[in-house]
């Protein structure tokens, strides 16, 4: 819809309304000018009255009609009228022969009120003269009136000649000033509205709209301050996008949930990583703390908005029944007055499991150490104290030795784990190319003697089997082989040993299985965890410390492999360790 332009619509209103005005004042005036003109006409008759009455009031006295006619003559032509009527209101003689009048003038209001003061006036208009008159009537003595008049139309007419070149002259003059307003406004119009538009482009964000420089004037240094302006503006939001962009990728690299909370409650801003942790619900436009339905973290953000000191604290989150903890830092930014927050979750899931899994392990082993600890103590307090016969004396030192041993194979034990979880960072650059079935044989043959004893039938499928290489450490690799095999000949209670392959483009995956009495389903999910036994009695009996599975784990670890197990009670049980291809 083209607009129609905002001064061409002013001008006639403009117009309009100062000829209003000029009226309005003109009519005003009007009735002041006329007061003022009537009250001069009036003193100007009353003095006339007064003269004339001096000039005829003698001949009136004796009814000399004849001397009266002779010296009103010369006002004939005069606009004062004298009239002169006699006490039954008959018109005696008048100065205006044309308004001679028959009739009997007694009911003429003037008449009525005459009387022997000189103040005394009355306007009206007159039907003989066809004109509006101002009269003032003298009462003589012998009851005759004298009677002057004036026309007042002298006013009204020099009034109405006046207004009319007034309102003449206003018409005219605002025509010329419309012309020239008209004529300028044609000439700047192009350029204006031009300019206008470009404004308008800019404003809604077009920042390279050209504008184009009239050659010169006002016009030309309007456009040139807005062309800097959109320069400026530009640069401006350049800077600006470059600086939320900043923002943006800290705020959306940091691997922490960070939130940016309004004053509210409500979450302006949550990045990837707050996203990812509690869901997608969080970019909700009306989305507040709340959403995340944690009501320790609600009340946290409430009482951080309600300015109470701002505490670090731990909470607990749980994910389809994942648990974990968070510890959460808040900052307050001060926003139009008014507090908005700013909330960084650092996961310490995985610091708090590491605490709990240290103070256990301390637990566990000084456990361990306690036990064997308090029998050598007791045993060597009764070698001591007691006098013993050379049997006990033997028995005594064959407790001493086991408990010796069980110590010292706790402390390898612990010292190899503490090695490869120490080793793990830069154990690739040591690893060499081994023959994994060769290692296998080498530690089936460290165990030669007990399997004999067992007769259990140790075999390979496919038999003989392939070629399988790893990158690895060869002496790591015969500790791992030399647990699982040690373990079975102590637990499985089995009569065939099989060591079996499966390869992938990527993987190879060696089984140790056995025939024994297999792990109950509900001991596997913890079966890697130090200290964890399932045959309690028969780990200690046989010197077991509840390590040898957990250095299995972490030797695969190392190697960048995984363990896992299958168990079925009195079917058997297969440990399977899965290595990467070199
Ligand atoms: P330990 O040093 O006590 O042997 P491990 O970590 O080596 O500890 O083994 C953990 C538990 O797993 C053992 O207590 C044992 O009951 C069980 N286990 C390990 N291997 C076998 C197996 N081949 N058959 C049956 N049970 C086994």
């Amino acid at each position: 819809m083209k607009r129609r332009d905002f001064l061409l619509s002013v001008l006639p209103a403009t117009a309009g309304v100062l000829v209003i005005l000029t009226v309005i004042l003109l009519f005003f005036q009007y009735h002041s000018f006329r007061r003022n003109y009537i009250a001069d006409i009036q003193h100007s008759l009353g003095t006339h009255a007064t003269l004339v009455t001096l000039l005829l009031q003698d001949d009136i006295a004796r009814r000399d009609v004849a001397t009266i006619a002779e010296k009103i003559r010369p006002f004939h032509k005069e606009p004062l009228r004298i009239t002169v009527i006699d006490e039954l209101g008959a018109v005696v003689i008048d100065s205006d022969l044309s308004a001679l009048s028959r009739v009997s003038h007694i009911e003429r209001p003037e008449i009525q009120r005459a009387s022997a003061e000189t103040d005394n006036f009355t306007i009206r208009y007159s039907t003989s003269m066809h004109a509006t008159l101002i009269y003032n009537a003298r009462r003589l003595p012998n009851d005759w009136i004298l009677r002057v008049s004036l026309p007042v139309n002298a006013f009204d007419d020099a009034f109405t000649e006046a207004v009319a070149a007034i309102l003449l002259a206003l018409v005219l003059g605002i025509a010329l000033v419309l012309a020239l307003i008209f004529y300028i406004f044609r000439r700047i119009r192009p350029g204006f509205i031009s300019l206008q538009r470009a404004a308008q482009a800019i404003a809604e964000g077009q920042l390279n709209t050209p504008i184009v420089l009239p050659h010169s004037g006002l016009l030309r240094e309007l456009s040139q301050s807005i062309a800097t302006m959109a320069a400026q503006l530009k640069g401006h939001i350049a800077t600006l996008q470059h600086e939320k962009d900043e923002f943006n990728t800290l705020f959306n690299t940091l691997r922490e949930p960070l939130l940016y909370i309004g004053n509210k409650g409500e979450i302006l801003h949550a990045n990837h990583a707050a996203v990812q942790r509690f869901g997608e619900s969080l970019r909700h436009p009306n989305a507040t703390i709340e959403t995340i339905g944690l009501a320790t973290l609600s009340s946290l953000v409430e009482a951080a908005l309600e300015e109470l000191p701002l505490e670090a604290q731990e909470i607990s989150y749980n994910d389809h029944g994942v648990s974990y903890v968070f510890l959460t830092h808040i900052a307050r930014l001060v926003h139009e007055n008014k507090p908005n927050l700013l909330l960084l979750l650092t996961d310490v899931t995985d610091l708090r499991r590491l605490e709990g899994m240290r103070t256990d392990f301390i637990a566990n082993v000084s456990h361990e150490i306690k036990t064997p600890l308090t029998a050598i103590l007791s045993t060597v307090e009764t070698l001591t104290e007691m006098q013993l016969d050379p049997a006990n004396q033997a028995r005594c030192f064959d407790i001493l030795t086991r408990q010796t041993t069980r110590l010292n194979n706790l402390v390898q034990d612990i010292l190899s784990l503490a090695t490869i979880e120490r080793r793990q960072a830069n154990a690739v650059q040591d690893f060499r190319r081994i023959d994994l079935v060769h290692i296998i044989e080498d530690a089936l043959a460290d165990y030669h003697d007990e399997i004999m004893a067992q007769k259990v039938a140790v075999s390979f499928v496919p038999d003989p089997p392939p070629a399988v290489f790893i990158m690895g450490d060869e002496r790591l690799l015969e500790h791992l082989f030399g647990n699982l095999i040690n373990n079975a000949l102590r637990y499985a209670n089995a009569t065939r040993y099989t060591v079996s392959f499966t390869e992938t483009a990527r993987h190879i995956t060696v089984h140790f299985s056995d025939n024994g009495v297999g792990i109950a389903a509900e001991h596997l999910p913890r079966l890697f965890e130090r200290f964890y036994r399932v045959q309690k009695e028969r780990s200690r009996a046989t010197g077991g410390t509840g390590l040898g599975l957990a250095i299995v784990k972490h030797i695969a670890i190392l190697h960048r492999g995984k363990v896992s197990v299958t168990s079925e009670c009195n079917v058997g049980t297969t440990f399977s360790i899965r290595f990467r291809r070199p």
